[in-house]
Formats: structure tokens, C-alpha cells, sequence
């Protein structure tokens, strides 16, 4: 099974890294492809550039074989859609189950996702769980998870595509959010992130005019 992994990683932090690695082992994934979206759909324009983001996940994923990056969204320009991005791996990965690994408020908001119904026909759904962040009670993607959740995810590894499992992981309360903030007051981001990626933002002096 191939783990996919998108987000605007501005920047890229533990709170990414430790959960997919867990995932990977818990799921006996043979690869988690990380992929950095270009515009993302659902928020303000990234503090740092397209290639710094980049420049920062591959910082962050070296030496780790079974973690990847992949440009196909930056390549590709444009708004990044999930459903695209899934649409081109499944042609290239042919009938391999591939998982997509949300945490759990990315999967609360799925339902606000450009044609986010055609996820499921192409993708398992991988749900991190995330402090601060629960489940949908009642929507669409309550009613999705109750219809698609498994309780064993030995079911991921018999399919492609269609089933949704919800996996429990190390619960780092960290977000990009936080890092941009405490860079931008001073406070640095060291051991929040990998120590190649925290040089990186000081080098470049990211962050430094960024609130959000
Ligand atoms: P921001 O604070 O800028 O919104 P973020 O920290 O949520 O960013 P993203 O790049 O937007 O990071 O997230 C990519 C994916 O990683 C999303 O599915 C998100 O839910 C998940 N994720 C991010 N941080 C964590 C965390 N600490 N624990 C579990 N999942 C996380």
C-alpha cells in the first residue's frame, strides 16, 4: 500500500513526521509520498515560496527510504485538487491500494473539497487523530465515515480504494500555524521541526513579516 501525504507544509514539522511514520508502520505501508500542494484551495497564500516549502520537506525526509517527496502537484500549477492529484497517481500506480492520510480536521472539512465525493473511488482515507481536533458528528462526512469506516485495517490492504480507517498516533500538539507565529515573536521553532529545516528558516528569514 502507498501512503499519500499532501499539504502546504509551510513549513513542514514533527507533527507531520512522527504520525506518518506510525502510520506507515502500523498500516505496512511500502512508501508514503509526501506532496506539497502548489495554491491550496482552502487558505491564504503560504508564508514561504512553492520552493522553499519544497526545499524544507526534502530537508526534513532525508535519509528516510520510505518517505518521498513528490512534485506532481507544484508541476502541475494551478489550484491543487486532491481529486486530481489521486486521479493521476491511481494511472501510474495501476491497482496498488493507495491510502490518503488526512488529519482529522482535513478530514472534517473533506466535504468542502472540489468533487471530494470521487475521493473514496480512488483513494483509501487514513484518519490521524489530532489534539484539539474531532470527528464530525452529523454532515456528509459523518454519514461517509459511517458508511466506508472499517474496524480492521487488514480490509485496506484487500482493495484499492473505498474504506476509511481511523488511526491512533503520538498526539503532537504542533501546527505550521504555530511555528509561522513563534518565528515571527521571536521565539524560534527548535524542536518543532527538524533542525535542517529550523536553519533553513533562519537562513532564508522566513516567517519574519507573516502573523498568520
Ligand atoms: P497550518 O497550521 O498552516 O494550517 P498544518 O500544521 O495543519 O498547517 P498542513 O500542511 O496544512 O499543516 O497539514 C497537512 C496534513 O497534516 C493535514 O492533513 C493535517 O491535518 C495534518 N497534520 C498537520 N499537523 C498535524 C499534527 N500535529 N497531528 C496530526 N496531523 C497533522
Amino acid at each position: 500500500m502507498i501512503g499519500i501525504f499532501g499539504g502546504t507544509f509551510d513549513p513542514v514539522h514533527f507533527g507531520h513526521l512522527r504520525p506518518a511514520l506510525e502510520v506507515a508502520r502500523a498500516l505496512e505501508m511500502a512508501q508514503i509520498r509526501f506532496i506539497p500542494c502548489f495554491i491550496p484551495p482552502h487558505r491564504d497564500e503560504p508564508g514561504a515560496t512553492a520552493a522553499q516549502r519544497l526545499r524544507m520537506l526534502r530537508l526534513a525526509l532525508a535519509g528516510v527510504d520510505e518517505f518521498v517527496v513528490d512534485e506532481r502537484e507544484l508541476k502541475r500549477g494551478g489550484p491543487s485538487y486532491m481529486v486530481d492529484t489521486l486521479a493521476s497517481l491511481r494511472q501510474e500506480l495501476g491497482d496498488a491500494p493507495v491510502a490518503l492520510i488526512l488529519g482529522r480536521d482535513a478530514f472534517a472539512g473533506l466535504a468542502s473539497w472540489h468533487r471530494w465525493w470521487a475521493v473514496l473511488e480512488l483513494a483509501h482515507i487514513v484518519v490521524l487523530d489530532r489534539p484539539g481536533a474531532a470527528l464530525p458528528q452529523q454532515g456528509p462526512v459523518a454519514g461517509v465515515l459511517a458508511r466506508h469506516g472499517v474496524d480492521d485495517p487488514a480490509a485496506l490492504h484487500r482493495c484499492q480504494a473505498g474504506r476509511i480507517w481511523l488511526q491512533t498516533v503520538t498526539q503532537l500538539d504542533i501546527s505550521a500555524t504555530l511555528i509561522r507565529r513563534s518565528v515571527n515573536e521571536g521565539g524560534g521553532c527548535r524542536f518543532l521541526t527538524p533542525e535542517p529545516v529550523r536553519e533553513y528558516i533562519e537562513a532564508q528569514g522566513l516567517y519574519l513579516s507573516t502573523t498568520g
